[in-house]
């Protein structure tokens, strides 16, 4: 079976990591969705929030799991069997992270594949981080992410 792992903090997801689980889930048997445990990005949101968010957003498809880890991805890919690991990638900016990333994984564990999507271009300027500066100021998300994170991110911000 041919298995992928779309990993990130997706701290929310969004409609741009969507656009690309979305993708992926038609060139592989099975994709997995996993969500990062990483405590230094300090998120909002916590890992069963992130994934009930994920599990929300992704009801409809068959084909996709979700998940978290810790430690090494290459480790967690390896475990899970999977060939590839799948990054979008919106902009040259991205570029420089996501290829020292890939080639130091590929060092590593050499038989697992990165693979980039380029993003969808209605998505390019999108992360989550801009979506809860906007969310933070009061600003209309709702174009962006699920109506749940909607729902939720305006629960965080209410009183602050
Ligand atoms: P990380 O903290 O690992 O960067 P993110 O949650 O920010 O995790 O992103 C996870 C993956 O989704 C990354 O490959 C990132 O490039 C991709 N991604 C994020 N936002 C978008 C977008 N708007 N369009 C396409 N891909 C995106």
């Amino acid at each position: 079976m041919s298995i992928a792992i779309c990993p990130g903090s997706f701290d929310p997801i969004t409609k741009g990591h969507l656009d690309i689980i979305d993708r992926a889930s038609t060139i592989f048997e099975k994709v997995i969705v996993a969500v990062a445990h990483n405590m230094e990005k300090k998120p909002l949101f916590t890992p069963q929030e992130r994934i009930e968010f994920i599990s929300d957003a992704l009801n409809d498809y068959n084909n996709v799991e979700i998940d978290s880890f810790t430690g090494l991805l290459v480790d967690y890919a390896k475990k899970k069997n999977a060939k590839a690991i799948i990054r979008g990638l919106r902009a040259v900016s991205d570029f420089e992270f996501e290829i020292q990333m890939a080639l130091m994984n590929r060092r590593l564990h050499g038989e697992i594949v990165t693979a980039f999507m380029a993003a969808n271009e209605k998505y390019t300027y999108l992360n989550s981080r801009i979506i809860k500066e906007i969310a933070q100021l009061k600003g209309d998300v709702s174009k962006f992410v699920t109506p749940l994170v909607e729902e939720q991110l305006k629960k965080k911000y209410m009183n602050k």
